[in-house]
């Protein structure tokens, strides 16, 4: 570790709070939402072109195995600047939480 690296690591290691992006998708195929954590610091890759890029494949919990491919690109400052997803789609926090609050009051078929 050079020093530029250490002084780096110094001021890095303060906000390791600041450094959690949340992605929100929803599937195409059965309309689950799902939520994936990402941690830029240590899930993205660097990019020739700069800044940063990262590769995610989502899954839901619901069984029916439609994986999401997501492509996130950030800026040298770590601030999204494009996003792309196959099979599904990208969706709002507050659309997350409406599909929990959704799933949580449905009567769940199996009870029935
Ligand atoms: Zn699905």
């Amino acid at each position: 570790m050079n020093f530029l690296d250490k002084l780096k690591s110094l001021f890095t290691d303060e906000d390791s709070s600041a450094v959690v992006y949340w992605i929100y998708a929803r599937c195409r195929r059965c309309g689950e939402a799902i939520k994936v954590r990402l941690d830029l610091k240590n899930d993205l890759s660097d990019r020739d072109e700069g800044g940063y890029i990262v590769h995610k494949t989502l899954m839901g919990n619901q069984h029916c195995f439609e994986r999401l491919e997501v492509t996130l690109i950030f800026d040298d400052n770590r601030k999204l600047v494009d996003q792309t997803i196959s099979r599904g789609e990208f969706i709002t926090m507050e659309e997350y939480e409406a599909y929990q609050i959704a799933k949580a009051e449905l009567p769940k078929e199996e009870i029935k």
